[in-house]
């Protein structure tokens, strides 16, 4: 159990740090798919506890020097005293210090909002969105530093929803959908609870993490559901997704290279062209031999490049200027010509290259993401057509288990 019993305990994440995850002392589930689907296993099932909250670190991108906060009954707790506030609070940064108002102009090191309702915070750059009932914030060179506990369901659900995006709204029945990704964000996120334990959360909102803008509508509704498990280490999986997979998925490896477990992802086709309905399906760019050379580190020229690949897709890339050889791993060059050129250009690790000149290369394309996991638009397609969450699931982590979790 992670909750704490009085905000002003919350540390920057040492309280809030929630357990290493894995299966415990639980049996494994032995009626296995069956079993889920008719919900028999329900009353047995002894997969992987819950988590009860998360702790995300919230607009990590725009660092607001101020933000504003509303909710019915705001408790406010700095320097050993408790305020209230009434329904707003107005926060801002100077230096390392927090200013807040309009009780009273004060100073402090940390703040910690409390609210029975969730949260609304209004940034500079956008709101209001809603969040959790609990907030802290610190100050670090004029820029706000804020972290929200989120129950941990509610947190799934939510970004479920912000990953799927339109292909919600366009899914007539968008139920099963909904639940498959549900199944992935669960895992993926119970897999990666510690990535920002050095900075005192588990999460960021941005895509490091997940996708995270705030509850979704409907979101605290969200309740336990199952998880992918590896069956070798009875962990649980981190189940990755991407948009689309252009045709051909692969396992982590290929984008990777230190990735296990490659099996039990699906690698191959997705189906006959699951997802080729997807704007990203095919694309092309046409880069100037300039654009390209600013995102090889160290490289003067290209006198000779080489695409390695790794179940079709991009895993090295060798450019040799005469001098040295640079070597640059597929996930890496896609990154670097995402910052460097937006990220709508190159939108996926599996592209084929070619010299139109001297001065231009052509780079064509297929899918948008690593295409490990489930692909987004494939999804929706096995959806619309009929098939469960469970089978969705299935059918994209062949290798893996998939388990009920217990409530906390
Ligand atoms: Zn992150
Ligand atoms: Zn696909």
């Amino acid at each position: 159990m992670h909750e704490v019993s009085h905000p002003v305990v919350f540390g920057f994440g040492r309280q809030m740090k929630v357990t290493p995850y894995g299966v415990g002392a639980g049996r494994r589930l032995a009626c296995g798919m069956v079993g889920l689907l008719v919900g028999a296993c329900a009353m047995e099932s002894v997969g992987p506890n819950s988590v009860r909250e998360v702790t995300i670190g919230i607009l990590s991108r725009e660092r607001p020097q101020s933000v504003s906060v509303q909710c019915e009954t705001l408790r406010v707790f700095a320097e050993g005293t408790t305020e209230t506030p009434g329904t707003t609070l107005e926060v801002e940064a100077d230096g390392d210090s927090v200013l807040f108002r309009p009780s009273r102009t004060a100073r402090t090191a940390s703040l910690i909002v409390t609210c029975a309702e969730p949260l609304t915070i209004t940034s500079p750059a956008g709101g209001p969105r809603r969040y959790g009932r609990r907030l802290e914030i610190q100050a670090r060179r004029s820029a706000l530093s804020l972290r929200v506990a989120v129950p941990f369901e509610a947190y799934v659900a939510s970004v479920a929803d912000a990953e799927l995006g339109e292909l919600l709204s366009a899914n007539r029945e968008p139920r099963e959908l909904r639940r498959a990704m549900r199944i992935v964000v669960r895992s993926y996120a119970l897999a990666g609870l510690h990535r920002h334990a050095d900075e005192g959360y588990d999460f960021c909102d941005l895509t490091h993490c997940m996708h995270f803008p705030g509850l979704m509508p409907g979101a605290e509704a969200g309740e336990a559901g199952p998880v992918l498990l590896n069956p070798r280490t009875e962990q649980v999986l981190p189940a990755y997704f991407h948009s689309t997979c252009g045709g051909t998925l692969a396992g982590p490896r290929s984008a990777w290279p230190e990735a296990r477990d490659n099996d039990l992802y699906r690698s191959g086709p997705d189906g006959a062209g699951n997802c080729a309905r997807s704007p990203h399906y095919r694309w092309r760019a046409e880069i100037e031999t300039d654009d390209l050379l600013g995102v090889l580190p160290g490289v003067r020229s290209i006198q000779d490049i080489q695409l390695r690949r790794v179940q079709g897709r991009v895993s090295l890339i060798e450019v040799n200027d005469g001098r040295r050889t640079l070597r640059l791993s597929g996930m890496e060059f896609v990154s670097r010509a995402g910052r460097a050129w937006g990220w709508q250009r190159i939108k996926s690790n599996a592209f084929r290259m070619r010299r139109l000149s001297h001065e231009r290369y052509l780079i064509e394309g297929r899918g948008l993401g690593h295409g490990v996991g489930l692909c987004q638009w494939g999804a929706a397609r096995l959806a619309a057509e009929g098939a469960t969450a469970e089978e969705i699931v299935r059918y994209y982590f062949p290798g893996a288990d998939l388990v009920e979790t217990r409530s906390p």
